[in-house]
């Protein structure tokens, strides 16, 4: 590979450092490990770790950087011992190791710089932390750097909020990635969201007004992987690709060329809202940009609850059309969806089962509704005296909002809620309801336009031959002879379908049993509220809250 082309942008600096940064460890138990899927392919996790391997491109070109990602590695004696600096932090899922390692740094006494979602949102969880780098890193990292070369050990920065030009982001150190631990590489092309979902944290770190890379830049980015060897699965993190529809709209034409004229070495997915599927014009060039899933926030069936969670967008329309259009524009969809609101009237579980099976949504990441840190949602209850101690913590060995969800006081019996979740988690994850969902969507997949090999490289080739299929197959915990019938109806009646439908069912090798998993959670839940045996979280007084607004 032709490293020398790719050109690195780092801030100066006098003195060599050995930079040791560590992505900590998500909990084991979450939806999003895939770990099954990821076996099967013999992958290791399924995402980079983008922020951190950002930082790196952003530090001084004397400084030394190894990166060890503890979800896919040991971190060793020896990598703590030649660090001159630990740098860490990632979400709030990944808190509990995040503290474990400052606990570690600090008994070695090497420096740790904490930065990150989590940290920023938090930052009273890691005071343990030397220093505290806080906000989008681009804005304050040329302070830490100063401060570090002047001697200072100790220190708290923070990034003015949502200034950061992300057009002068320097190109991401993927060298540091060992690409055949991950499932797909991320890349990121805006950040922010025009839209106000009550309970999200992305407008109050990134704002409102979405902020877009140039288009040689995203494409230097690409390119960078292209050189690099990478083949395969290229994930855009954004938190709504289609936020700034005028600057994707101007970016998908380069990209299709580009792609074109290296014959398709990637395929893409990313996340976006619902009102994607209103513009047809969109949709027709993410399919011509090799784009193949797209991850919605639906969140729920009730329009009061969609009403008062700010979640407008997808008002006043059928959602199920809309998924299906994105299905007949070649991309499949998951969605996220979420009970625990204050508006559900009574019970939800079947509107939200029903539009699932009507939609043929496969992979739906039901949860329970979590009071993020830093969201409008959480100002909201902790006005009205609702948030539980603790609810910012990251319960240790709690690794999404499946288990660890509802850390505030409900308008709804709590018993009724999770009632509700095991219900929806129990029908759709039943061997039988995910396969007719399966079929449905191959019937409507239009990929008739894509590119019928993966490229050489692609890991999920992997999963293309026979034997694999196979293997897949034999390793599901139940219903094989259901999942068999399903491959062979759809590769019969739409054979350009097949590689999605196989993606979908490696996926529920993991999503079964977790979901089987979580279920007994839950029921453990519903035993201790039934028998009046469930210990209530103790409550935070009111505060004072501040104005419901937020930085647009
Ligand atoms: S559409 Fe998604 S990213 Fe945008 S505010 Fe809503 S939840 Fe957040």
């Amino acid at each position: 590979m032709e490293q020398q082309r790719i050109a690195f942008t780092g801030t100066s600096s006098a003195r060599a450092c050995n930079v040791l940064m560590i992505y900590p460890k998500f909990a084991t138990e979450s939806f999003w490990n895939f770990s099954e899927a990821c076996e099967l392919v013999g992958a290791r996790y399924p995402a980079t770790p983008l922020g951190l391997i950002t930082v790196a491109a952003l530090l001084p070109k004397s400084w030394n950087v190894r990166l060890v990602n503890r979800n896919t590695e040991e971190l060793t004696e020896s990598d703590l011992a030649w660090a001159d600096m630990a740098m860490t932090g990632g979400m709030l899922f990944q808190q509990a190791d995040t503290l474990r390692l400052i606990d570690m740094c600090r008994a070695r006494g090497l420096p740790i710089v904490i930065g990150g979602p989590d940290a920023t949102s938090s930052p009273h969880q890691y005071a343990g932390a030397n220093f505290r780098v806080l906000g989008e890193v681009e804005g304050i990292i040329h302070e830490f750097i100063a401060a570090w070369d002047e001697g200072k050990r100790e220190g708290l920065f923070v990034a003015p909020k949502f200034t950061v030009d992300v057009t002068k982001t320097p190109i991401p150190r993927f060298d540091l990635l060992k690409f055949e631990q991950y499932l797909y590489i991320g890349v990121q092309f805006s950040r922010g969201c025009p839209f106000t979902c009550e309970f999200c944290d992305i407008i109050e770190l990134y704002g409102r007004s979405p902020r877009t890379k140039t288009h040689d830049q995203m494409l230097a980015e690409l390119e960078a992987l292209y050189q690099l060897g990478y083949r395969g699965h290229v994930d855009f993190v954004d938190d709504n690709l289609i936020g700034n529809k005028k600057a994707i709209k101007a970016f998908l034409p380069v990209l299709e060329k580009w792609i074109e004229q290296r014959d398709f070495p990637f395929e893409f997915s990313t996340e976006a809202s619902l009102n994607l599927a209103d513009d047809a014009e969109l949709l027709a060039m993410l399919n011509r940009s090799n784009f193949f899933a797209v991850f919605v926030g639906i969140e729920s069936p009730d329009e009061d609850t969609l009403l008062a969670m700010r979640k407008k967008q997808n008002m006043r329309r059928s959602i199920a059309d809309s998924v299906h259009k994105i299905y007949r524009a070649g991309m499949f969809v998951t969605a996220g969806f979420i009970l625990g609101f204050d508006t559900e009237k009574g019970s939800v579980a079947r509107p939200m089962i029903d539009l699932i099976e009507e939609a043929a949504i496969p992979i739906a990441m039901v949860g329970l509704l979590y009071a993020l840190p830093n969201t409008q949602l959480t100002r909201r209850l902790a006005k009205e005296g609702r948030l539980h101690v603790g609810h910012d913590a990251s319960p240790e060995g709690k690794g999404d909002q499946c288990t660890a969800g509802v850390n505030y006081e409900t308008k709804r019996p709590r018993l009724e809620i999770l009632r509700d979740y095991r219900k929806v988690l129990d029908e759709i994850y039943d061997p039988d309801a995910y396969c007719g969902r399966l079929e449905r969507l191959s019937a409507m997949l239009d990929c008739s336009s894509r590119r019928k090999e993966l490229p050489e490289g692609d890991v999920r080739r992997r999963l293309s031959t026979i034997r694999m299929v196979h293997e897949m197959l034999s390793r599901l915990p139940e219903g094989r002879e259901r999942f068999w019938k399903t491959l062979t109806a759809c590769m019969a009646s739409n054979p350009q379908s097949v590689r999605a439908i196989v993606t979908l069912m490696a996926f529920y090798l993991h999503i079964g049993p977790y979901s089987r998993h979580v279920i007994k959670q839950i029921d453990r839940q519903i035993e201790e509220l039934e028998h009046g045996r469930f210990i209530a979280p103790q409550l935070l007084p009111p505060v004072t809250a501040e104005p419901l607004t937020i930085n647009a």
